[in-house]
């Protein structure tokens, strides 16, 4: 899936395990926050497959149920 810079829109890079914009020379993390309760939610990568876990509610989101934004990694 494609992800453009949230400061130039450029199409981002995916490195291994962040994005990173050529033009900004800057890299974000992706993060997603749980619908219900608003609590930032642990990415689970696993075999090809990703989920997101809430430990708030303590259960698996689905991705229609996450809201997700880049931040810049420091
Ligand atoms: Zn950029
Ligand atoms: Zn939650």
């Amino acid at each position: 899936m494609e992800r453009l810079c949230p400061a130039c829109n450029t199409v981002l890079e995916y490195q291994v395990d962040h994005w990173h914009c050529s033009q900004c020379r800057t890299d974000y993390r992706l993060r997603g926050l749980c619908n219900t309760c608003g609590t930032e939610l642990e990415h689970l990568a696993a075999c090809g497959a990703s989920n997101w876990f809430c430990p708030q509610c303590n259960e698996l989101k689905s991705k229609s149920a996450v809201q997700t934004e880049l931040v810049v990694i420091s």
